[in-house]
């Protein structure tokens, strides 16, 4: 067996860009047939590496890549990623910079800053259907279509894509994701009878895409499961796997306390070893007494704070040597922790585990054969 747990350095994130092929197929497997997938990119693919993941999406079979902000669309185009790019959330000021890029447009506002901006041609017209965080009230979607319309035909910007998302995706069963699904409809039916002819017309997220029946749509917009976050019980794989070493080892008596303020104090003589990671790297302060690594193929616990920099573990009697690896999460096949374990221990969910790993870690990048 592959040895899954080599560091070089201190630490590191070790994302497997197979997975992430894998989980796009897994995906496109399940799609109605002519509906494509937008891989999304948004905060440095959660944290996974923006233009990595995005290559080995777009390899997969992804047509299109999302993001939230302009510079992280600048960042793929700069690394020759040609792929349509669609960005929700910028600046007036940063609209230039877009050419090339496609914008999302909810208010006859924001219309009229993209006609400002010559070099921008793309729009993807955005309704709110009941998340309530964006996209077109319904009241002023007419006229927004309207106005969209009269700037089409004059040849200043093309609407190439309509679109909402759901507030209820990862639950299947909830009434709202049947009642956005009508709202949207509608929505597209007054957009068609304004003059509007948009190629993708898109609403669902990861699960919405597994669940929803939306015929209207050609195209979802994949986050969570491109990195193995699964909802909805399908076969996934996380492609990210946190590593370290140890970086000491002592032998406590029992009775002695371990890390800021004693907080924990050792019931019996036991070994304990020092692990370089903290806080400032994105392990939860709040999970130690419940968090664990894996070394030796054991589970051993975190005791006392989780500092900035680094964190203790019990190792009880086993005799470890600084430099030996651990695996602070991973996929699970080997026993070690999962980013959805580290979640549930911190009380959010395994996105902000993966999106909270800071600038100290280097990530790697590798392609098993899956
Ligand atoms: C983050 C995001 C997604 C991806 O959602 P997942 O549930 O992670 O698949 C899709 N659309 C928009 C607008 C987003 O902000």
């Amino acid at each position: 067996m592959k040895l899954r747990t080599r560091c070089l350095g201190l630490a590191e994130a070790v994302v497997d860009l197979s997975a992430v092929e894998a989980n796009v197929r897994q995906i496109r497997q399940r799609l109605r047939p002519g509906t494509e997938v937008l891989a999304v990119v948004k905060a440095d693919a959660f944290g996974h590496g923006a233009v990595q993941v995005a290559r080995a999406a777009i390899g997969a079979g992804a047509t299109w890549l999302g993001v939230a902000r302009a510079d992280e669309a600048l960042q793929l185009r700069a690394a020759g990623l040609t792929a349509p790019i669609l960005v929700w959330l910028y600046d007036a000021s940063e609209l230039m910079l877009l050419a090339d890029v496609d914008v999302s447009v909810s208010t006859v506002a924001e219309l009229q800053q993209v006609i400002d901006t010559p070099s921008v041609h793309n729009i993807h017209l955005k309704l709110d259907t009941g998340l309530h965080r964006g996209g077109s009230n319904p009241e002023q979607w007419i006229e927004l279509t309207r106005t969209a319309a009269y700037y089409e035909a004059l040849g200043a910007i093309k609407i190439r894509g309509i679109w909402s998302h759901l507030s209820h995706g990862d639950e299947p069963n909830a009434p709202q994701n049947q009642k956005q699904l009508e709202l949207f409809r509608t929505g597209l039916t007054l957009a068609r009878r304004a003059g509007l002819n948009p190629s993708v017309i898109h609403l669902a997220n990861s699960a919405g895409a597994l669940t929803l029946d939306a015929p209207d749509c050609n195209l979802v917009r994949i986050g969570a499961a491109l990195y193995g976050i699964d909802e909805l019980g399908i076969e996934l794989t996380p492609p990210m796997r946190l590593v370290s070493k140890v970086a000491q080892v002592r032998r406590i008596r029992a009775g002695e306390g371990i890390s800021y303020s004693h907080d924990y104090v050792a019931p019996h003589d036991t070994t304990v070893a020092l692990i370089p990671l903290g806080y400032a790297d994105g392990i939860p302060r709040n999970t130690t007494g419940q968090a664990s690594v894996l070394i030796r193929g054991v589970r051993m616990p975190i005791r006392g704070r989780i500092a900035m920099d680094q964190f203790v573990v019990d190792a009880g009697d086993i005799p470890l040597e600084p430099g030996e690896p651990v695996t602070i999460f991973g996929d699970g096949s080997q026993g070690e922790p999962t980013a959805a374990d580290w979640a549930e221990w911190a009380g959010t969910i395994p996105h902000e585990i993966y999106c909270g790993l800071g600038p100290r870690i280097p990530r790697r990048y590798e392609e098993t054969t899956r």
